[in-house]
């Protein structure tokens, strides 16, 4: 990767990381007045709180760590530039399609996929709330 490459790749982090920082966290609102809930008895709308309050609470939780993603790539960048675009378990180059869309990301599709099946796992489970 060329040191004008970085450059490009370490904008696309610096913009990434200033739209994750702007986004406000998940608002919950406990009390909704609003004409969905209206009718709706009281045991619903207890249910229907705690399970926005855990989407909320999920999505806070992604939000920080993608920011520490972040951050990590941007100080890779800055003190061991060589190791940009490296995979951190099998150091192999990560394919460009993915550093171009996630430029944060530390490991290649593969290794990404063999450390975190418990990961993928969750996703399938909020899904299931839809
Ligand atoms: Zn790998």
């Amino acid at each position: 990767m060329t040191p004008r490459e970085r450059q490009q790749y370490k904008k696309m982090l610096e913009a990434a990381r200033g739209q994750a920082a702007a986004a406000a966290p998940a608002k919950i609102e406990p009390n909704r007045t609003d004409a969905a809930s209206v009718g709706v008895a009281d045991e619903d709308a207890q249910a229907l709180s705690e399970m926005m309050q855990t989407l909320a609470s999920q999505k806070n939780r992604r939000q920080g760590e993608h920011l520490g993603q972040i951050a990590r790539a941007l100080e890779k960048l800055a003190k061991t530039p060589d190791d940009y675009g490296l995979c951190e378990e099998c150091e192999e180059d990560i394919a460009l399609e993915r550093l171009k869309l996630m430029p944060w990301v530390a490991l290649c599709t593969e290794c990404q996929g063999k450390k975190d099946p418990a990961r993928n796992q969750r996703r399938t489970k909020i899904t299931d709330y839809k």
